[in-house]
C-alpha cells in the first residue's frame, strides 16, 4: 500500500519472529546442565528451578523485584570523558566503549543508580553490571557511585550496592585506580551521616572493587556460590605454592571465616535488606526487643 506497510511491516515482523525462535526459549543451567524454560527461569529471577543455582542478573532485571510495587527512579551517571588516555589495544578503547553501550540498551557503564521504596522507606541503591565490560570499575563507575553516595546522604536514605566487577578498567589506568579512594570516601560519607551502607556480594567481585567499597559495608550480604575475592585462585595457588582448599572464594566459605555476615538466596533479598535497615534506622523496635529479651 504504502512505504509503512511494504516496508517498515515486514522487517518489524522479521525481527519479533527473530525473537521468538526456538533456540530463545530454553536455555542450560550451568551448573546441573537442565533445561530451563526461559520464561520460567526470569520469572523465578534467574535462578536455575532446578537446583538453586543463582546465575548473573543484570542490574535492569534485579531492581523491580526489589522495590514496593516494582516501582524505582533511574539516575543518570554523571558525563566522564569516555577515552581520557586515548588507550589503544587491540581495539581503541572509544569504539570498544561505544560497542558495549549499543550491546547493552538501557545501562550506558557499567552502574546502575536508582532509588524508591523499599517498604515505605527511601533507599538508594547502586548495582554493577558484569556484563558490561566485565562490571570493570572506571571514571564513570566511580562518579557513579559518589553520586549514589551524595544522593543517600541528600534524602537521609541507607546506600545498597550490589557489586559485581572483575576489578578496575585497565583501558583507563591510573584514573581506574584513583577510583578505589574516591569510593571509599564516598561511602565513609554516607557512614559519617549516620545512614547503613549495605553491600550485597554478587558473583564476581573481584579485584580493585573488592579493594574498596564492597569490602566496607556496615553488614556483608552475598548471594551463593558467588566468587568473591581479590586476585584468582590460580595467581595464589602459585604465590603461595600451596593447593587451596575446597569452596576457597566462595560465599559460604567466606561466610565460615568471618569475611561475610550472611548468604541469603536472591528471592529472599528484598525482605532481608528491609530488615537489615530497620535495625539500624528503627531504635523503638530494637530498643523494645531487647527489653523483650532482657524480660525474657
Ligand atoms: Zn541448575
Amino acid at each position: 500500500m504504502n512505504w509503512l506497510t511494504n516496508f517498515v511491516r515486514p522487517k518489524l515482523r522479521a525481527l519479533v519472529s527473530r525473537k521468538s525462535a526456538p533456540e530463545n526459549l530454553w536455555l542450560k543451567c550451568p551448573k546441573c546442565e537442565q533445561m530451563l524454560f526461559m520464561r520460567d527461569w526470569e520469572a523465578n529471577q534467574e535462578v536455575c528451578t532446578h537446583c538453586g543455582h543463582h546465575m548473573r542478573i543484570r542490574p535492569l532485571k534485579r531492581l523491580p523485584h526489589l522495590f514496593d510495587e516494582g516501582r524505582y527512579e533511574l539516575h543518570p551517571l554523571p558525563r566522564v570523558p569516555s577515552d581520557p588516555l586515548k588507550f589503544r589495544d587491540t581495539k581503541r578503547y572509544d569504539a570498544r566503549l561505544k560497542e558495549a553501550q549499543a550491546k547493552n540498551e538501557g545501562t550506558g557503564e557499567a552502574l546502575v543508580v536508582a532509588s524508591g521504596l523499599m517498604a515505605g522507606r527511601t533507599m538508594v541503591v547502586a548495582l554493577m553490571d558484569f556484563d558490561f565490560m566485565g562490571g570493570s570499575m572506571g571514571t564513570a563507575v566511580g562518579e557513579g557511585l559518589v553520586m549514589a553516595a551524595d544522593l543517600a546522604v541528600a534524602r537521609k536514605a541507607p546506600l545498597i550496592v550490589f557489586s559485581s566487577s572483575g576489578g578496575a578498567r585497565m583501558q583507563e589506568g591510573i584514573l581506574s585506580l584513583m577510583q578505589l579512594t574516591r569510593t571509599t570516601i564516598a561511602v565513609r560519607r554516607v557512614k559519617e551521616a549516620g545512614l547503613p551502607y549495605i553491600v550485597v556480594l554478587t558473583d564476581p567481585t573481584t579485584g580493585g572493587v573488592s579493594a574498596s567499597f564492597a569490602m566496607l559495608g556496615d553488614v556483608h550480604v552475598a548471594e551463593p556460590d558467588a566468587i568473591i575475592g581479590f586476585a584468582g585462585p590460580r595467581v595464589i595457588q602459585d604465590t603461595i605454592r600451596q593447593e587451596l582448599p575446597p569452596g576457597f572464594q566462595r560465599s559460604e566459605y567466606l561466610l565460615e571465616h568471618g569475611m561475610v555476615d550472611a548468604v541469603v538466596h536472591r528471592h529472599k533479598l528484598r525482605e532481608t535488606l528491609i530488615r537489615l535497615v530497620s535495625l539500624f534506622m528503627d531504635p523503638l523496635i530494637s530498643e523494645s526487643r531487647s527489653v523483650a529479651v532482657a524480660a525474657g
